[in-house]
């Protein structure tokens, strides 16, 4: 991502959590990271695949001072409109 996106996220963070604490410093300087983190998710965890089937759009929040790392869903950040926008979430049947 680009500088103007980490700026828009970072301001939205800042909107939605006016006084960010980091839990385990307790510092109040962040930054976001310049990349999207992708989780993969699995309903059956004995059925784990290499191929990432679906995933929930995130960002990363990063303390600047010890580097403790949140992850925020966009969608409810408000920063997507439609979560399936990014998400790769192909039934059996399409595959
Ligand atoms: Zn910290």
């Amino acid at each position: 991502m680009d500088e103007k996106e980490k700026n828009r996220i970072l301001r939205r963070f800042i909107e939605l959590i006016p006084n960010p604490e980091c839990p385990m410093c307790h510092g109040h300087h962040f930054t976001v990271i310049d990349s999207y983190p992708v989780n993969a998710v699995t309903e059956d965890f004995r059925k784990l695949s290499p191929v990432i089937r679906r995933s929930i759009p995130t960002v990363a929040v990063v303390c600047v001072k010890c580097g403790f790392i949140s992850q925020h869903a966009m969608a409810v950040m408000g920063l997507i409109n439609n979560p399936n926008d990014n998400v790769n979430d192909k039934k059996e049947s399409e595959k």
